[in-house]
């Protein structure tokens, strides 16, 4: 993309990150509090739903440079002076976690949540197979692990004489220290991140992971205490949060959902989410999810019951404009176009095909069990 007119001003990162930044970080915080839990089906699922395209592709694109406009290398005026390289390249593995904690685990150039390698790791030993990594290959890898790996950078480059002081050193995305690689800022046109404070909200880069899982559960045994779940929003809270994006919004789908109580449509709010739930017999599906921020899942949760869903999918994406449905190996997904997630005035635009969408999951469900 060529920003004509302010091509060359300074900026804060070589290209600014995109909102599913913050939906797959909040995914991979409820799979880590998932993998605590043993909940494997579910943490499972949502590191699945966090592996999205048009996350690889964006910081894929910053990190191998695959756009022209990213690092947009200037001519100095005058050479930089840098000076001879110091002996040690990283420093300890003590002062890297500080400066993690110290800058709050978000980059300090593009402000993306990062995730430490080493929860990763347990991450991926708890869910063989779920998280595709090749990080040194022009190759696929987990989106959203991809985007958001956790580095620590040296703001005067090692290359260019920078030492491992505290104060050279700040945390970074992947994409962000290796799009800009040995260039000093100036070179690259970007504003020196140690002018802006470090942004500390909470998020911990999933290290509760190492504090709480014990090393066997690569070998399938039990893992440590579950954390305490952090205090989630009140309904009033979400929905007030709902409504900031998208103005009584949350009265037309509480209302929605009121009127299909009688289906055993049930509602539960979590830390950020909704989720609609449907309960026949034994069988409960969380047939939707919905985030404060507006974005739409559907389906949440249906373990296992993928065949049965796929008519609630259609009746629901049939009656949402330039909605459709994509297989994965365990759902049918309602998505718009480049499968981008709903929100929530796409999903209110099928209000009126709920109910009997439903009543055609409860069919599907019913012969499903009698089959
Ligand atoms: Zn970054």
């Amino acid at each position: 993309m060529l920003e004509t007119e302010n091509y060359w001003a300074p900026r804060t990162c070589l290209k600014l990150p995109i909102p599913e930044y913050e939906t797959a970080a909040e995914m991979l915080s409820e799979a880590a509090d998932a993998i605590l839990t043993e909940d494997f089906d579910l943490a499972g699922e949502l590191v699945r739903r966090a592996d999205m395209d048009v996350l690889f592709k964006h910081s894929h694109t910053i990190q191998w440079k695959l756009d022209p406009h990213i690092l947009r290398k200037r001519l100095m005026k005058e050479p930089v002076a840098k000076l001879a390289k110091v002996s040690s390249r990283m420093p300890c593995t003590e002062l890297i976690q500080s400066i993690f904690a110290r800058d709050g685990w978000r980059c300090r150039f593009c402000g993306c949540r990062v995730v430490l390698a080493e929860s990763r790791k347990i991450m991926s030993k708890a869910l063989p197979g779920a998280i595709p990594w090749n990080m040194k290959k022009i190759d696929y890898s987990h989106g959203a692990f991809f985007a958001m790996s956790a580095s620590l950078d040296h703001v005067v480059p090692h290359s260019a004489g920078g030492t491992n002081e505290e104060d050279n050193l700040v945390t970074a995305c992947h994409p962000c220290q290796f799009g800009r690689g040995a260039f000093l800022l100036e070179e690259v046109g970007l504003i020196d991140p140690r002018t802006r404070p470090p942004v500390r909200d909470g998020w911990d880069g999933l290290g509760r992971l190492l504090r709480k899982v014990r090393a066997p559960v690569a070998n399938q045994e039990s893992v440590g205490p579950a954390s305490p779940k952090r205090a989630g929003l009140s309904m009033a809270e979400w929905c007030a949060s709902l409504d900031a994006m998208y103005p009584a919004s949350s009265g037309r789908l509480i209302q929605l959902l009121d009127g299909c109580a009688d289906l055993n449509v049930s509602r539960q709010v979590g830390e950020v989410l909704l989720i609609v739930r449907l309960k026949i017999g034994e069988v409960g599906l969380g047939i939707l999810g919905v985030r404060s921020n507006g974005l739409v899942e559907i389906p949440w949760h249906i373990a296992g019951q993928k065949d049965a869903f796929k008519c609630f999918a259609e009746a629901i994406a049939d009656a949402i404009p330039e909605a459709s449905v994509y297989e994965t190996p365990k759902h049918w997904v309602v998505s718009k176009a480049d499968k981008q997630l709903l929100n929530i005035l796409d999903f209110l635009e099928a209000a009126d095909t709920l109910r009997p969408a439903l009543k055609l999951l409860r069919s599907a469900l019913l012969a499903d069990r009698k089959g």
